[in-house]
């Protein structure tokens, strides 16, 4: 890849900035200073260093963001601010994208990543790998609709869902719930609610496969996952 670029990615400013820093003569390839910006180097095989400092290469970036309302989880869109907007340039460096979509108005956890394969195996329906949900529902959730979420429910498509786990927490006018489903259809918490006759009037996803929100994020930061984060995923 060009030098400018692995620079850029790994932190070390703009490709402006880093024109500036190769022409200072900062940076080593090999052990020879290099002040070409579009020079080819391997960053596995070779050995860059910025002023003396090893140039540790990362080609995926991992992160755990607290997708906050009102925000859209895309790369871009037409109208809305995305998630990828909420990134800093050193990690939007990495051109990373959300795994898998939630609403505009559903909080929680979101992986962002630009580790394709992962995104792949995450997402596969062959690997349902479960996701749960906390919502605020309009009406009161009972043991009917745990047995019916139990046994898979059919949307207004026709769809009939798999099951899904469904845990009451508060069953009031107002009830509170947590449901675990496998899939990821469009809208499908919301739609499996309402083929209950219930409405979801808020969202939150709060895990995903092994790993949970960090509570200590706040609604729309984000940081990087841990390696035994990592390794749990993978
Ligand atoms: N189900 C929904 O209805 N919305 C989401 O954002 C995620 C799951």
């Amino acid at each position: 890849m060009r030098l400018d670029k692995l620079l850029s990615n790994m932190g070390f400013g703009s490709r402006k900035e880093v024109k500036i820093l190769l022409k200072g003569k900062a940076c080593q390839v090999d052990g020879e200073v290099v002040r070409d910006v579009a020079k080819q180097v391997d960053p596995v095989a070779q050995v860059v260093t910025v002023y003396g400092e090893h140039v540790h290469y990362q080609e995926f970036i991992y992160l755990m963001m607290h997708k906050p309302q009102d925000v859209i989880s895309a790369t871009e869109d037409k109208y809305d601010q995305t998630v990828i907007d909420l990134l800093d340039p050193f990690h939007a460096h990495f051109e990373p994208f959300p795994v898998g979509r939630l609403d505009k108005d559903t909080e929680g956890f979101l992986l962002i990543t630009n580790d394709g394969q992962l995104t792949h195996n995450l997402l596969s329906p062959k690997k349902h790998v479960p996701k749960v949900y906390f919502a605020e529902i309009e009406g009161r959730v009972t043991q009917a609709d745990i047995d019916a979420f139990a046994e898979g429910v059919t949307l207004d498509d026709g769809y009939h869902t798999k099951p899904g786990k469904l845990k009451i927490l508060k069953s009031d006018e107002q009830s509170e719930i947590e449901l675990e489903i496998s899939e990821g259809k469009f809208h499908q918490v919301k739609r499996m609610f309402e083929s209950v006759g219930k409405k979801v009037t808020y969202l939150k996803r709060i895990s995903m496969g092994p790993l949970s929100l960090d509570e200590s994020l706040a609604l729309g930061e984000y940081r990087e996952l841990t390696e035994d984060e990592l390794e749990q995923l993978k």
